[in-house]
């Protein structure tokens, strides 16, 4: 569908205050009633937020509505949200429709958000409203706008001045254009609540409603930045004139840890403010986001908007509707702010970009760096995809010039790219039950000698990944999924990492029933701690990983905790890869290089060169020089190769030629099906008829792969079935997929998910 026509720059830059919603909203619904008003009682598609595979018929309501308006409308007994997406279909009698019941108070959907919500509904084969419910994920835009009572000085002298009530009037001259709340306004004046009603009543102090929702601080781009070294400054000089030219463009901009890429795209973002547009910046963990608010502050005078799942209902609220009304000028946020409803986006930035949370797998199955491009190539804006490993998919697409490429080449200032070098656990063979060797052992005491932090980093979190029967050989699994059951000391339980199932551990073997012979086999963070605290009795040491904070919160302040030097000695899982600043760090061994290189993934070699480099990364960022070691069995191994030497371009290079040989991503494309549902035998006949039906893909020259059980082939009781679908480039893989699935009837205790460019085989 979609309008199909350009977006005009209709409004005037964003402004600093709110108060003109009314102004804003009549200016849109200008724009609009050109071609899409509706009058009273004409029959127009409503798209709303519930699981139906179609637009809803309903008559305008008084005062017509128009195309993009956000309504509420009868559905059954109850009332739901929608958007006016299209022409009524019609079609029955005109006297059963129902009509609209509010057009909301909210700004309408513009027509670059209804083109980009439906392209990334046909990409990623999601209904649409699956996707008005990922651009309307903020609580309460059928409310009522949410007013609060402040205080301004009034016309009328009191009959009678007291010293409180003169510091209530003193306070209220001083802030003249503030506005204050009841509460704020006591403590100020350092009076009871009684003073001000009191002057309320004489006229004194008027009391006002004013929306809850406020325009965000305003960021001043005109502020300097720090100045920039000469690769900095050519990059931010690049990126600043896309942004100035108003159209779309997507930069990769390269850089190891620490030379400075924040910087950069800080002056990119500068440049957006000042021409008037807003900017987005996501950041793949919300555990780094106040790093960043900090840096924006310093930047710009003031904190952004924020967006992610720490965040509370009404700060989303607000967010939601400051962003649409222009009263944000930058908001940082999680995948997921990419389904804001901008009224003016400019810039759009995906820090770490070849981070795996950038993709959604559940609900809609989107990648958020690519949907970030979509949106960008719709509204006319620039994208920069940051990161010291780009993805595969970026650096293929900069060789292809559809990205254009941005380097920097050294870190900032003296740091230095810590050297890396192997530990060969062949010849310096760790003793049963031990994970840290004597070389890593020796380089961890000089650290602590000279008062330095070092990490030692290992992929796994909880005590030990298995518990096996030492009697009898049974290994403890989840009851509800095909996985082993992680046990996790701290909490004195069993984890399954798929389900979250947790369950004590218990005394004797659930399978013999002999007690005592329970062992955990292998490490995890906690079981390497234990090590750590037994090797070095003097050091002061920390774990980091995700699941040992109570809150988003506790995560950030023990990060913080540990950045300021409270730690000796940090045991952390990926977590700490992921752009901390550590600056006493100098010393990274990296437990199990080899981790990752196992299992057939696809991206394994990438995501193992990726992690361990950016594990590496994180020493020696300050004055110090930094150390990375990697425990290997496989030196030679030629991802191990290409991290020691650092030849980056060496290694995608290779790469990228193994992929485009084998056919697969991103020079081929794919889709992951996943059928699932409580009895196996039902799935596999389902996942048999539709491998053998497959006329559809076969008009594609698509292959079909599977069914197989899936690597986890159970999860929550449901049994889960694998096929793979491979094709070529550039032909309509979604399109015969629809076609495709559309043959067969799923029963409905059966779910089938299809999931476009899948990052994971699970
Ligand atoms: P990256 O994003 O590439 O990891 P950052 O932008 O975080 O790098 O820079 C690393 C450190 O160097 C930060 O502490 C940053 O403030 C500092 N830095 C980078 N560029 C400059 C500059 N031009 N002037 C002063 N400090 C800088
Ligand atoms: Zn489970």
């Amino acid at each position: 569908m979609g309008f199909g026509l350009p977006v005009p720059l209709l409004f005037a830059p964003i402004l600093q205050q709110v108060g003109t919603r009314a102004i804003l909203s009549f200016s849109f619904a200008a724009e609009m009633c050109e071609i899409s008003h509706f009058d009273e009682g004409t029959l127009v598609g409503v798209l709303t937020t519930q699981p139906l595979d179609r637009l809803l018929d309903y008559k305008a309501p008084a005062g017509g509505c128009f195309l993009g308006a956000f309504v509420e409308v009868p559905l059954g007994p109850r009332k739901v949200l929608g958007v006016v997406w299209a022409k009524g279909q019609g079609g029955f009698d005109l006297k059963k429709a129902r009509s609209i019941i509010k057009v909301l108070d909210v700004a309408p959907m513009r027509r670059e958000m209804h083109e980009f919500l439906g392209r990334v509904g046909e990409y990623t084969l999601s209904p649409l409203s699956a996707m008005l419910r990922l651009a309307t994920r903020a609580p309460g835009l059928m409310d009522p706008m949410s007013m609060r009572r402040v205080f301004v000085l009034g016309r009328e002298d009191p009959d009678r001045m007291t010293p409180a009530r003169e510091r209530v009037i003193a306070v209220l001259e001083e802030h003249g254009g503030l506005r204050f709340t009841l509460g704020e306004l006591a403590e100020m004046a350092g009076v009871s609540s009684s003073v001000i009603h009191g002057l309320v009543k004489q006229r004194a102090v008027i009391e006002e409603a004013t929306p809850r929702d406020v325009a965000y601080p305003f960021l001043d781009a005109t502020l300097p930045g720090k100045p920039l070294s000469g690769d900095q400054a050519a990059a931010a000089k690049s990126v600043c004139a896309g942004v100035a030219s108003g159209a779309y463009g997507t930069w990769l901009l390269k850089g190891v840890t620490g030379s400075g890429k924040t910087e950069v795209y800080l002056e990119a973002v500068a440049e957006c403010l000042k021409a008037g547009r807003q900017a987005l910046v996501l950041i793949p963990e919300i555990a780094l986001t106040s790093e960043f608010l900090k840096r924006v502050e310093q930047r710009f005078g003031a904190r952004p908007a924020e967006w992610h799942s720490g965040v509370t209902m009404t700060e989303r609220r607000r967010c939601w509707r400051m962003v649409a009304e222009g009263g944000a000028q930058l908001v940082v946020g999680a995948r997921s702010a990419l389904y804001l409803p901008f009224r003016e986006l400019g810039l759009i930035v995906v820090d770490e970009e070849h981070d795996q949370s950038y993709k959604q797998e559940d609900g809609v199955h989107y990648h958020a760096r690519d949907m970030a491009v979509l949106r960008a190539s719709i509204v006319g804006a620039q994208v920069v995809l940051a990161s010291a490993t780009p993805s595969l998919e970026s650096w293929v697409n900069a060789e292809a010039g559809k990205y254009q490429r941005l380097d920097l080449e050294e870190r900032f200032g003296v740091a230095e790219m810590p050297a890396i070098k192997p530990i060969d656990l062949r010849v310096d063979a760790l003793e049963r039950g031990r994970w840290i060797s004597t070389p890593l052992t020796a380089a961890v005491r000089a650290g602590l000698g000279r008062g330095e932090q070092s990490l030692l980093f290992l992929n796994r979190r909880g005590y030990a990944p298995l518990t096996v029967c030492r009697a009898c050989g049974h290994q403890i699994g989840c009851d509800h999924c095909d996985a082993r059951m992680v046990e996790h000391r701290f909490q004195g339980r069993l984890m399954c990492h798929q389900c979250g199932e947790t369950k004590p551990m218990p005394v004797a073997c659930p399978s013999c029933q002999v007690e005592g012979k329970l062992a955990p086999v292998g490490p995890g963070v906690e079981r390497l701690a234990e090590e750590a605290e037994a090797l070095f009795p003097e050091a002061r040491i920390a774990i980091l990983s995700s699941d040992l904070a109570q809150s988003a919160r506790a995560m950030k302040a023990r990060i913080e905790d540990i950045a300021s030097g409270k730690a000796d000695v940090i045991i952390g899982t990926q977590i700490v890869a992921k752009g901390h600043n550590f600056p006493m760090l100098t010393l990274v061994g990296v437990i199990d290089a080899d981790l990752g290189l196992q299992g057939g993934d696809l991206r394994a070699a990438e995501r193992t060169f990726q992690l361990m480099r950016q594990v590496a990364g994180r020493a020696g960022r300050a004055d110090r020089e930094g150390m990375a070691l990697l425990q290997t069995h496989q030196p030679d191994h030629p991802v191990i190769q290409a991290i020691i030497s650092g030849d980056d371009e060496g290694f995608w290079r290779a790469e990228a030629a193994q992929r485009q040989a084998a056919g697969v991503p991103p020079f081929g494309r794919m889709a992951g099906i996943v059928l699932s549902g409580p009895d196996v035998a039902q799935v596999f006949d389902l996942a048999g008829a539709m491998a053998r039906q497959i006329a559809p893909l076969e008009r594609i020259n698509a292959q079909v792969y599977g069914p197989a059980p899936a690597p986890i082939a159970r999860i929550r009781g449901r049994h889960r079935v694998r096929l793979l679908v491979k094709a070529a480039k550039g032909v309509p893989l979604q399109a015969a997929l629809a076609t495709w699935a559309g043959q067969f009837k799923f029963p409905a205790n059966m779910r089938l998910t299809i999931d476009i460019d899948p990052q994971s085989f699970y």
